[in-house]
């Protein structure tokens, strides 16, 4: 009893880390006694009910959280001002955070040290989803240059809300309905602010119960992926090269790219900058969720970096879910080793839609550990590649976690300073 206990309250990522470790195990022993039918059957159903419970809150999720944010810019003329230029340079950020994962992805290509027999036993197993949501992912891609805005404005939002693919139109809905609410006086509008803020709390809640299904999501699909690919061990050395890749890239974002913005385009030096934010980057590092770390942020901001209260008090909070540098650059790491291992070869425009979704899905990340899973699942969906190929990154995300939460919240703070400029 008292073992259990412990175990329950080890920290979740721990018990992600137990569960692929356990996952390994009972797919090693199937293999070994040929029970890969039992795995099939009453194990891998687990895994995509933690899949389908993840896509489940995706398109909510996204819709509360950013209706929520946007109307947590008060008014439009506050919006106008400080918003604007905040916005644009998280975009800006954003942007390049994703091009920049994308380079790397496609260069290190980490999922092209699978074993091609191995690549092609899981392709097997997911061949038939993977077959239906390529198919449908294609047929979007005959329309012209210009069918992306078909893609983003919906002419129907409920027809839009149950799709996940239609991610985009979501929060195309989602950002008008939020600028409406700005601009009409706050005592009309204070019923619905209300109730969105309560939605987010219960949304937020439902992420996190989500998210401690994991272990036992993690288990059952990391056993799916050794029986599927036949306990090949080039899925793990794979698996090796994409984390030191996710890795290679938060550090450079961190100790070149901003550094050299801090320079260039604020009033602080370097070595200023880093003094006042290792203890930040280093809670967020521990914490793993930019939303824990936001009183932190906010503190060294202001008291170290001296950046005024109406920056900060707009920039910080708003960057908690809007700028995700950091975890938008590991997702399109992360949808390339997917689609290199499960042998899903994006074209040109597909590439375009990660790039297009990931940077609008930061949007709607929430600041928590594991927060990107449930975008993550998004995106893949978006561009035909199985949501279960995430079972392959789960294991070993947390540090990958506590990383790009660094990256994020240091995004935050580069752009506080840039904005206090003016
Ligand atoms: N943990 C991250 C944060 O709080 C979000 C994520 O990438 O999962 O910033």
């Amino acid at each position: 009893m008292g073992k259990r206990n412990k175990l329950l309250s080890a920290p979740l990522y721990l018990q992600i880390l137990l569960g692929m470790i356990v996952g390994i195990i009972v797919g090693l022993v199937a293999l070994y006694v040929h029970a890969e039918a039992v795995v099939q059957d009453w194990i891998t159903p687990w895994g995509q009910l933690f899949i389908r419970m993840l896509q489940l809150i995706a398109v909510p999720l996204i819709f509360i959280s950013l209706v929520k944010g946007i109307t947590g810019l008060k008014d439009v003329s506050k919006f106008s001002k400080l918003g604007g230029r905040t916005l644009l340079l998280y975009f800006i950020f954003i942007t390049v955070a994703v091009v920049f994962g994308i380079g790397l992805g496609l260069i290190v290509k980490p999922g092209a040290l699978v074993d091609p027999a191995a690549a092609a036993d899981m392709q097997d197993a997911y061949r038939s989803t993977l077959t239906e949501k390529t198919i449908a992912a294609e047929q979007l891609h005959d329309e012209g240059p210009l069918r992306f805005l078909k893609v983003i404005v919906p002419d129907n939002i409920i027809a839009a809300s149950s799709n996940n693919a239609n991610m985009l139109q979501v929060i195309f809905f989602a950002i008008l309905f939020g600028l409406a609410a700005l601009m009409i006086p706050r005592s009309v509008v204070k019923p619905v602010i209300d109730l969105f803020d309560g939605l987010n709390d219960i949304i937020m809640k439902m992420v996190s119960l989500i998210i401690g299904f994991a272990p036992i999501g993690v288990l059952a699909l990391m056993a799916a992926v050794v029986t599927d690919s036949k306990g090949n061990v080039s899925v793990f050395s794979a698996l090796g090269l994409y984390a030191v890749t996710v890795i290679a890239a938060m550090l450079m974002i961190m100790f070149i790219f901003y550094p050299l913005i801090i320079k260039f385009f604020s009033k602080h030096s370097i070595k200023e900058f880093i003094r006042a934010m290792y203890p930040v980057q280093l809670f967020a590092f521990t914490t793993s969720s930019s939303a824990v770390t936001l009183p932190v942020t906010m503190k060294a901001v202001t008291e170290e970096l001296h950046v005024s209260e109406d920056v900060t008090s707009f920039v910080c909070p708003v960057g908690v879910t809007v700028n995700m540098d950091g975890t938008s650059c590991y997702q399109s790491i992360a949808i390339l080793f997917i689609a290199q291992v499960l042998g899903v070869d994006l074209n040109f425009s597909q590439i375009m839609t990660v790039l297009f979704m990931t940077v609008l899905s930061s949007l709607g990340t929430p600041g928590i550990p594991g927060g990107s899973f449930v975008i993550l699942t998004l995106v893949l969906t978006s561009v035909g590649i199985p949501a279960e190929g995430m079972a392959l990154i789960m294991g070993i995300d947390r540090p990958l976690d506590m990383l790009r939460t660094s990256v994020n919240v240091t995004g935050d703070a580069v752009v506080a300073c840039m904005v206090d400029q003016k």
